[in-house]
């Protein structure tokens, strides 16, 4: 099952239609400030069926957020959850979902691809649990570009590879398909055309959309294939090390992706055809040099000395992942990461 998709400019206007058509009428919004702006027009177009709303999101979901949304939307007795922002807005909302079984409408603003998956993330004590659950997947999308004019160029570069880096992932997950193949390569193109034009120009709408449309089809393969060994690095790096999500993924995605190479022949072929780039990990190494995005894991505060621990985490999690998985293999890897030199390409 995947979530019913509006997709415009100016769709940010057709919420509260889409809430009417989902039947509820009484709806719970969050949004963090920096979406306040677009849930003003969202809360303006609901009217009276608006019935409580959250301001505030934390990356990560902390429990005592999950616990307290939950709360108002019970108080509120909301039958709809409209999320308007990034990975964090949208899962805040899942985490109601979850509890309470109401519907998601969620309104991206970034690049992360949350809206497009059933997985829910939550974190307890500074450990970051993660699961699927049918119940907080979406039932409606709505993508508006307008509303990622306003994201810094360095968090949508960011973002971007974060985007990228489940299309790059899906390639090689199970659960993987031709189709799945297909939508995970016109994904890496669109967003590796896009990207530098976003960073040129944050206010070039045109390169907005195409950016927003590889995000689309990026949060299609995270919800629709697992993922390997790159993802569960990011989440013990973001879950227990405390870095930034997006950013993370920038910064491990080529080390990771020269791991797998050898082992992911076919796929990762795949991923340099859209890369236009003779490797898949020298061309994302190169285009996150290009726009900006972290190519180095010890610029967001990760030092050598705790790649061996967070490759015992990593591990202990089992990824299942091309090129088999332990701890020397990911430690070198987080090595090189932690560097952030240009990857070796496989021989
Ligand atoms: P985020 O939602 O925290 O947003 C990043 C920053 O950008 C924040 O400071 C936010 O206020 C700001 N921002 C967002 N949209 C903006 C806009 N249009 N203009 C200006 N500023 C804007 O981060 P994210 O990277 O979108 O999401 C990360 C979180 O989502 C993590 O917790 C991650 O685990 C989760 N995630 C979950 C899934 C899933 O499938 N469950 C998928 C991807 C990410």
């Amino acid at each position: 099952m995947t979530p019913r998709v509006v997709f415009a400019v100016g769709a940010l206007a057709r919420v509260a239609g889409e809430v009417r058509l989902l039947g509820a009428t009484r709806v719970l919004l969050i949004a963090g400030p920096s979406a306040a702006g677009p849930a003003d027009t969202v809360a303006a177009g609901l009217g009276t069926a608006l019935a409580a709303r959250i301001d505030e999101v934390v990356m990560h979901v902390p429990q005592e957020a999950a616990d307290a949304a939950t709360a108002t939307a019970r108080a509120a007795a909301a039958d709809v959850v409209v999320c308007v922002g990034g990975g964090s807005a949208i899962g805040l909302g899942k985490a109601v979902a979850r509890v309470t079984g109401v519907p998601v409408v969620a309104v991206p603003t970034t690049y992360a691809g949350s809206e497009m998956t059933s997985i829910w993330g939550r974190t307890t004590d500074g450990r970051k649990i993660t699961g699927r659950d049918p119940r907080v997947l979406p039932r409606v999308v709505v993508y508006d570009p307008e509303l990622t004019l306003s994201l810094p160029a360095a968090v949508s570069a960011a973002s971007g590879m974060n985007a990228l880096a489940h299309c790059v992932e899906g390639l090689y997950a199970p659960g993987g398909s031709a189709a799945t193949a297909l939508i995970a390569e016109e994904g890496i193109r669109a967003l590796a055309t896009a990207l530098p034009r976003v960073v040129a120009d944050p206010a070039d709408l045109g390169a907005r959309t195409d950016a927003l449309y590889g995000a689309w089809l990026a949060g299609w393969t995270l919800g629709t294939t697992g993922m390997g060994v790159h993802h569960k690095i990011c989440h013990v790096l973001g879950g227990s090390y405390g870095l930034p999500h997006a950013a993370v993924h920038s910064a491990v995605l080529p080390y990771a992706t020269a791991f797998n190479a050898g082992h992911a022949r076919d796929a990762l072929a795949r991923a340099a055809r859209a890369l236009r780039a003779r490797d898949a990990a020298t061309g994302l190494w190169e285009l996150a040099r290009a726009i900006g995005a972290p190519t180095a894991l010890a610029d967001l505060g990760f030092e050598p000395g705790q790649a061996g621990p967070a490759a015992d985490l990593v591990c202990a999690g089992e990824p299942v992942n091309p090129r088999p998985v332990d701890p020397a293999g990911v430690r070198e890897l987080l090595l090189a990461a932690c560097a952030g030199d240009r990857p070796v390409p496989p021989t």
